[in-house]
This record gives C-alpha cells, structure tokens and sequence, in this order.
C-alpha cells in the first residue's frame, strides 16, 4: 500500500463529462426504455417479453416511453439491429460453449455495446430478448440474463423456456414473468429493507406472493408463476408502495 502510485486519485476524479451527463439523465429523468430482440425470437414470445415490460411501466405510474424497435433494423451499418449487437457479442467471445441448448452466448459482450453504441446521445434504458442461451462468467452453467439496475439495462434469454416448457400459454406466461421480474428490478425493486425476511439469491428479493421473488431455475420460475397467476398478483402491495415512492423522484425529459 506504502507505494501506491500517487496520481490514483487524480484518475479518479477524472470523469468524461458527456458520459456523467448521459447517466444522470438516465438515473434522474424519465428517459425512455429501448425495446429489441433478435430476429430468431419467435413473435408470441416477444409479445409476452414486451407485455413484461409493459406490466411494470403500468405499475409503475411513470410516464414513461417504451420504443419499441423490435427485431428490425432501424439504422445502417453498425448498431442498426439487435441481430448486428449480438452477431457483434458472439464476434468478441473468444469460447465457444454449449451447456445443451445450443451456442452460448456472453451476456456481458452484449451489455458492454450499450455504452458503446452511438444511440446512447439521447440517454435511454435498454431491454435486450436473445433465443440463445446466455453465460456470465466460467463460474456459471447458464443465466436467463443479466440486469444492471444502475445502466439500467437487461438482456434476457427465451432459449430455456422455448426449449422446457411445452404448454404455450403457460410459457408464454413465464416469460412475460421473467421480464417483469427484471425490469422491476430497474424500477428499482424490490428496494427496500426486509432485515431477517430479505432473502439473498443474487440480489435482493421480496418474499410475498409477488414477481419480485427469485426463482433459481425452470421448475421453480413455473411455480411462482403459477402461485402468482393463481392468486392474480402481479407486484405485492409492499413492492407497489415502493413503485409509488419511487413515482416522484423522476423528472420529466428537458428538451
Ligand atoms: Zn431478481
Ligand atoms: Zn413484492
């Protein structure tokens, strides 16, 4: 520690300003969510994706936009379709694996382009559905995705319950789940302090019959979805109030 560089903190402190202004706006104002996912999801699962979301913009009382891009390029050349971010991911990944449903791809390859890209000038969160299976690291078999609750962003794989569950509407059911669960999670949910009762499987859960609880594999996500479908509940009464706190600390876009 005695020899440390000295100039550490001045590295520190050194900032890009355009980068501090894109992630205040996207922390403090109601900057839309981007919406894509590769052209290999089939429809009925991108719709049940896109209803996730949708479930918590609504919950939410935000008024905030979705943009909804789809599977379409919207742009030429490089960042102009959610095929090119992640033939672009599976470019960059240097292991080839498969763990039984298909071609793994890294999930932090396609996060790390949505600081890349050149669409970030209009400061925006993004929702990213891929039909492979995704990976984080050599310490993980498989991940349904990734959210990054900070960004916000979340990439999310339908591979799993394409390849698991055979009923369509119960499947389709999950997914729309699956994305509620994570885009709660960049409404910053279930964000609040449960002391003995906080359970801690890979971040923080909530406990009652609610989307905001965690489920560790496919068996598991069918049965809090089922429980939950059962009982109609979306988001408990405890994660609603912290959707109402939350509601005000948003400011609406400067022009
Ligand atoms: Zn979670
Ligand atoms: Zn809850």
């Amino acid at each position: 520690m005695a020899d440390r560089e000295p100039n550490v903190h001045i590295i520190r402190t050194t900032v890009n300003p355009e980068m501090t202004r894109r992630a205040e706006l996207r922390r403090d104002f109601l900057v839309p969510i981007y919406l894509m996912w590769s052209s290999d999801v089939p429809s009925a699962e991108a719709q049940a994706a896109a209803q996730g979301v949708y479930d918590v913009v609504k919950a939410s009382g935000q008024n905030r936009q979705v943009i909804n891009l789809g599977s379409k390029a919207w742009s030429n050349g490089d960042y102009s379709s959610a095929d090119w971010y992640l033939n672009n991911a599976l470019r960059m990944q240097h292991e080839a694996r498969d763990k039984g449903h298909g071609q793994q791809v890294s999930v932090r390859s396609i996060e790390n382009q949505f600081i890349e890209e050149p669409w970030q000038a209009n400061p925006h969160w993004e929702v990213f559905i891929v039909n492979k299976d995704l990976y984080m690291d050599d310490t993980t078999n498989f991940v349904f995705g990734a959210t990054d609750s900070g960004f916000a962003a979340s990439v999310q794989s339908v591979r799993r319950f394409i390849d698991e569950i055979p009923e369509e509407k119960f499947k389709l059911e999950m997914i729309r789940r699956l994305l509620r669960h994570e885009v709660g999670h960049m409404f910053g949910l279930p964000g609040r302090n449960f002391n003995v009762e906080q359970e801690q499987k890979l971040g923080s859960h909530c406990t009652n019959i609610c989307t905001m609880r965690q489920g560790m594999s496919i068996p598991e996500w069918a049965k809090l979805t089922q429980e939950e479908s059962r009982q109609n509940v979306h988001f408990c009464k405890d994660c609603m109030d912290v959707l109402a706190k939350k509601k005000d600390q948003f400011k609406p876009l400067p022009h």
